[in-house]
């Protein structure tokens, strides 16, 4: 068992470190005041292979595995957890395109996509089901040669300013739950998609979000992903490394905020001493330290397991995505607590990593639906392996 990165994985992440220390460290508070959604940036991101990194090489990604990706978005999340999340998200839908889609789709859509030219937006969540996903109703309905959609799809990462819309739409009956649902990949311009107000959100201030209505929007049979009825299946799957990704954009909030903290209690004199010099600070520090290496753990672990293509990929997972974003949201409250009352203030970046961090124990599946997933299958017999 080899802990250590490889050669390649170094280079990776010396690239997007000294990507993200010049293109987004310098901006990201800006990008979070006045609300930016630095496209330009992300398409430069882009064209350093960031925006299909997982995504195979036939289709214009970098064909890396999950664990080079989660070496890769640590360090952009280190710079603008919240810009790294939006690239991770226009990753997960590159991934599915190109690996779901027709032929024709593949050679056209996908690779523009891995580009950055196209960004792209994933559309799962409804108003009536949010955690419950399977039992979502926005209709795809035959019409000739192809469907027609309508519904209304919340809280869209990107939407309103990102190209492609990968759609989660039911093709069957209502009661045949996520058995009935189907992916589509379509244009997000195309006539009878309707886009709501850019939502005014605590954190993730660097990318809009959306609801999204589809009034009666054709999409052509060739723009399915899969076969009619897999649609829920290619949700999830795109969305056990979506959250590898947004635990992994934790970390990297988590590692800067802890490395800031550190200076910080160098920096800070109280009572005639600097902060570092109180055993019950230096206490706070180690506890941070130790649960942000123990959550990078689990999310390699993940990561591994995923790219073996394990058949507890999705346990662990969902084991990662909830501890990782839970202890490192703890891990940035508790840097901002270090810095007093400068880490409440804006000057500092400590409260803009927190409000970025909290929402990942929210999205790409609440961390209890991560908890029903993990219970689930403890409870089941023969459990053993799959956590030893
Ligand atoms: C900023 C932001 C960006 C997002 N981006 C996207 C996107 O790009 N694409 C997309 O499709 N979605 C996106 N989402 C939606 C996100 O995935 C959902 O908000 C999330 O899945 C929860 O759904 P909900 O908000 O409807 O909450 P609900 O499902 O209504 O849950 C409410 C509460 O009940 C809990 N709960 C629900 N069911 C159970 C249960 N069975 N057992 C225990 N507890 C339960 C939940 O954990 C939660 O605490 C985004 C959300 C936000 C806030």
């Amino acid at each position: 068992m080899d802990f250590n990165l490889t050669d390649d994985q170094q280079a990776f992440r010396q690239a997007a470190c000294a990507f993200a220390a010049k293109a987004m460290a310098p901006e990201a508070a800006r990008w979070d005041i006045d609300h930016v959604f630095p496209v330009d940036v992300i398409r430069e991101a882009g064209a350093m292979g960031f925006c299909g990194i997982y995504t195979p090489e036939a289709q214009g990604g970098m064909g890396l595995s999950r664990m080079d990706t989660s070496v890769i978005v640590e360090e952009l999340a280190r710079a603008c957890p919240s810009t790294a999340a939006f690239i991770t998200i226009h990753n997960m839908a590159t991934w599915m395109v190109a690996l779901f889609g027709t032929e024709s789709v593949k050679d056209t859509i996908a690779p523009r996509m891995a580009s950055g030219e196209w960004l792209g937006s994933y559309c799962l969540t409804e108003p009536g089901a949010g955690s419950d996903a399977g039992n979502l109703r926005t209709k795809a309905v035959r019409d000739g040669e192809g469907y027609r959609i309508s519904g209304s799809k919340v809280f869209i990462s990107g939407a309103g300013e990102t190209q492609v819309l990968v759609v989660m739409a039911r093709t069957g009956a209502q009661d045949s739950g996520a058995k009935g649902v189907s992916a589509f990949v379509l244009p997000a311009d195309s006539d009878g998609i309707h886009y709501g107000k850019n939502e005014e959100k605590m954190g993730w201030h660097s990318q809009p979000t959306r609801q999204i209505t589809f009034d009666n929007v054709y999409v052509p049979s060739g723009n399915r992903l899969g076969d009619e009825g897999d649609g829920f299946r290619i949700a999830m799957k795109g969305l056990d490394g979506g959250r590898l990704n947004i635990a992994t954009c934790s970390l990297g909030g988590a590692q800067a905020a802890l490395l800031r903290a550190r200076d910080y209690m160098h920096e800070r004199s109280q009572f005639g001493q600097s902060l570092a010099g109180f055993q019950a600070l230096q206490f706070k520090l180690a506890d941070m330290a130790t649960n942000l290496v123990a959550a990078r753990q689990m999310v390699r672990l993940a990561a591994f397991r995923l790219d073996q293509g394990d058949a507890e990929a999705t346990l662990h997972c969902a084991m990662a995505k909830r501890f990782a974003t839970d202890a490192c949201f703890e891990v940035c409250n508790e840097a901002l607590q270090l810095h007093g009352g400068y880490g409440y203030i804006r000057e500092y970046p400590l409260e803009r990593y927190l409000r970025d961090l909290r929402v990942h124990q929210i999205l790409e599946g609440t961390n209890e639906i991560m908890r029903l997933i993990i219970a689930r299958r403890v409870l089941e017999a023969g459990v053993a392996e799959a956590i030893q």
